[in-house]
């Protein structure tokens, strides 16, 4: 036991919310008697270090693992878009070298559209969140979810609790959040299975074709994995009509789309 000692905690800006919910504030004076790094002290209250972009204590910036033992104040900033993975930061010193998602269960569309965009999503089904948080650690991926409890296990470096929930407003976060610019490479990876599709001679796919599309289309791609074939139809406007719903900027889809053609068989 140690002689008491207290926290004046105070959550800037929107991150505040995930301590009113259930705190009915983010300016908190936690009076302890033990040690708990910051990390554990502000999930304790409910908020993922995910979410955090910035710690001071006592206006001195600090990691998670930092532990207070004396009154202090301590200052907890939310991540500041764009969050860049590739250059380490106090919280965070392990950069990694690109940028791939694992999309959870809970916002599983977003998958499809991240993919939509020319970014690398995994969506794994049926998974323990136990697997989930190893094999982000193992592969460097970002997390993607609405799962608070997942966002906060330790060996989850990168991720976001998705606070949109239409799925083209998520896709529009995710892009923000982590600085995915235009011009975006559109449709140029398999919805299904994340790989990235190879043009393919119409001649060799014609026999899977209905009359009207080996009438009307001339361009195809394949997917290497699954042999799904796509091409250019119509939704592939309705989709680019939702993202600049969104705010997303698609003037590099048009006019021809390039290699980004898509219309399942
Ligand atoms: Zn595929």
């Amino acid at each position: 036991m140690m002689t008491p000692f207290e926290i004046h905690l105070i959550v800037h800006g929107e991150i505040g919310w995930f301590l009113t919910r259930r705190n009915n504030t983010a300016d908190l004076r936690l009076v302890r008697d033990r040690r708990a790094s910051l990390k554990d002290t502000l999930e304790a209250l409910g908020l993922p270090h995910t979410e955090v972009g910035r710690l001071l204590v006592d206006g001195v910036e600090v990691g998670f693992h930092h532990v207070p033992v004396h009154d202090c104040r301590v200052d907890v900033h939310p991540v500041e878009p764009p969050l860049d993975v590739t250059r380490p930061s106090m919280l965070r010193p392990q950069a990694w070298g690109k940028i791939r998602f694992l999309v959870d269960d809970n916002v599983g569309r977003l998958a499809g559209l991240l993919r939509a965009v020319g970014a690398d999503a995994l969506h794994v089904r049926g998974t323990t969140d136990s697997d989930l948080a190893a094999r982000c650690e193992t592969e460097r991926l970002i997390l993607l979810t609405r799962d608070l409890g997942l966002l906060k296990r330790k060996n989850i470096l990168f991720g976001r609790f998705i606070r949109a929930t239409e799925p083209y407003r998520q896709l529009k976060e995710v892009l923000t959040v982590f600085g995915l610019n235009p011009p975006y490479n559109f449709f140029s990876r398999c919805f299904l299975c994340n790989c990235d599709l190879k043009p393919v001679e119409k001649e060799t796919v014609s026999h899977r074709l209905k009359a009207e599309t080996r009438c009307y289309v001339s361009a195809f791609s394949t997917c290497p994995s699954c042999k799904r074939l796509y091409w250019h139809g119509p939704h592939v406007r309705r989709m680019l009509g939702k993202m600049a719903d969104a705010g997303i900027d698609v003037s590099g889809a048009s006019p021809g789309l390039g290699k980004g053609m898509i219309r399942g068989d």
